[in-house]
């Protein structure tokens, strides 16, 4: 008897510092700017305990989006400091919250742009958690799930995420190429998938960078004819080399003769000014102009409402990211007809990080930068 009651507080005694230790804040560091424009800097901080949904995923490869370059340099809007940016990211499960099933300790997760959602409006229900009014993005958003702090994202050696908001990465991927599946792949992948391309459309790419490549390879893989437009001519022969038939260089104006009606579908990855009209009428009859890219917001392309009337008949929409279903599917489908990026992987030393983004902006990349984030001190 005596022993009995021994063992049942020892059972207590060890689930009761369990739960005390699953309850702890997770120390971490990263990467983080500390103003608008700034460099990067080491920075430690903490992350919220794990949850019963939540994993622990400690970071493997965080790639470098523009859409970091955008907040980083507050593009869009005011944002807080020190931010830690990164929202593709892939990683090692080191641990799971107790109702968590997908995923098991020593698994491959990979975390995208968000991390939360409310889980019951129409647009959870339908899968497209990136529309819920209380999307949770995975950096510079506000936690209402733990007092509002604000999320780090994954220039950093860890990540806490509910696991509905992580994929699972077969084992066989080429781990340090799933980073920008996470949102360059997904959020290219989806418009061709909403625009049902397939085999034989003619496709046009505008904007040739980690977005569009990956435009080029998912509408090569599809079956269609893919003309890309850029705005160098250093990327010409890497076109070519991913299937494109044709290459415009959107300088020449010679080259932009003759294109009107000529795309069932166009798909735009531009960050920056640009005459969004030029495409709508490069847009066959009953074909899709989806716009992707994001400009700062005192830099915005802007249609007339003319353009809409004299090109009737095309349909032109904006597409963000794609849910956590279909980021499954891509990250599948990816893997299984090995579609990845090209990639060039940095050290996680601040100066790197500093000048891979000045590069990002001056058109130095082919085609996306990843962080070895093991490579962190
Ligand atoms: P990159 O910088 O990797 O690529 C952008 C490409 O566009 C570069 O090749 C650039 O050329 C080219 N470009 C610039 N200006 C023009 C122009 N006028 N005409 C044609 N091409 C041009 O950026 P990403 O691919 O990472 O991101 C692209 C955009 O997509 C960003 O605005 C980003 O915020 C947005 N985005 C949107 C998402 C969504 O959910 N809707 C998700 C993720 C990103 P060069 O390199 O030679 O300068
Ligand atoms: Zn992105």
């Amino acid at each position: 008897m005596k022993k009995i009651i021994g063992i049942s507080f020892l059972l207590v005694f060890v689930l009761s510092s369990m739960t005390i230790a699953q309850e702890k804040r997770i120390p971490a560091k990263g990467l983080a700017v500390y103003e608008a424009g700034g460099g990067f800097k080491p920075y430690e901080f903490t992350r919220h305990a794990i949850g019963d949904d939540d994993i622990l995923i400690e970071t493997m490869y965080a790639s470098i989006c523009h859409s970091d370059l955008h907040h980083t340099h507050q593009d869009w809007g005011t944002e807080i400091y020190p931010m830690v940016p990164g929202h593709e990211i892939v990683g090692k499960v080191v641990k799971v919250g107790k109702n968590v099933t997908k995923f098991k300790v020593g698994d491959y997760a990979g975390v995208g742009c968000m991390v939360n959602s409310c889980g019951e409006c129409d647009y959870c229900k339908a899968g497209l958690e990136q529309y819920c009014k209380k999307v949770m993005m995975t950096y510079h958003g506000k936690d209402w799930a733990h007092g509002n702090e604000i999320t780090q994202g994954g220039y950093s050696n860890n990540i806490v995420v509910k696991d509905r908001f992580a994929v699972l990465v077969p084992k066989n991927a080429d781990m340090k190429k799933v980073a920008p599946l996470l949102c360059a792949g997904i959020t290219t992948y989806s418009p061709l998938r909403q625009s049902h391309i397939k085999k034989g459309d003619n496709v046009a790419i505008a904007g040739f960078g980690g977005l569009g490549h990956m435009a080029v390879k998912y509408a090569v893989a599809l079956g269609a004819k893919v003309t890309v437009f850029d705005i160098t001519e250093d990327k010409r022969a890497e076109a070519a080399k991913m299937g494109a038939i044709k290459y415009v260089n959107v300088n020449n104006e010679s080259e932009l003769k003759g294109m009107d009606d000529s795309f069932d579908f166009i798909l735009s990855t531009i960050p920056a000014m640009y005459n969004p009209s030029m495409y709508l009428k490069m847009t066959k009859f009953k074909g899709d102009f989806a716009i992707v890219g994001l400009p700062a917001f005192n830099n915005q392309p802007t249609f007339k409402v003319m353009d809409f009337v004299f090109c009737a008949g095309r349909n032109v929409y904006g597409s963000q990211i794609g849910g956590m279903k279909e980021t499954q599917e891509m990250l599948d489908y990816s893997v299984t007809n090995n579609i990845y990026p090209e990639v060039e992987i940095i050290k996680a030393n601040a100066d790197t990080v500093t000048q891979a983004y000045k590069n990002v902006l001056a058109g130095k990349v082919k085609f996306r930068y990843v962080i070895d984030m093991s490579t962190l001190k």
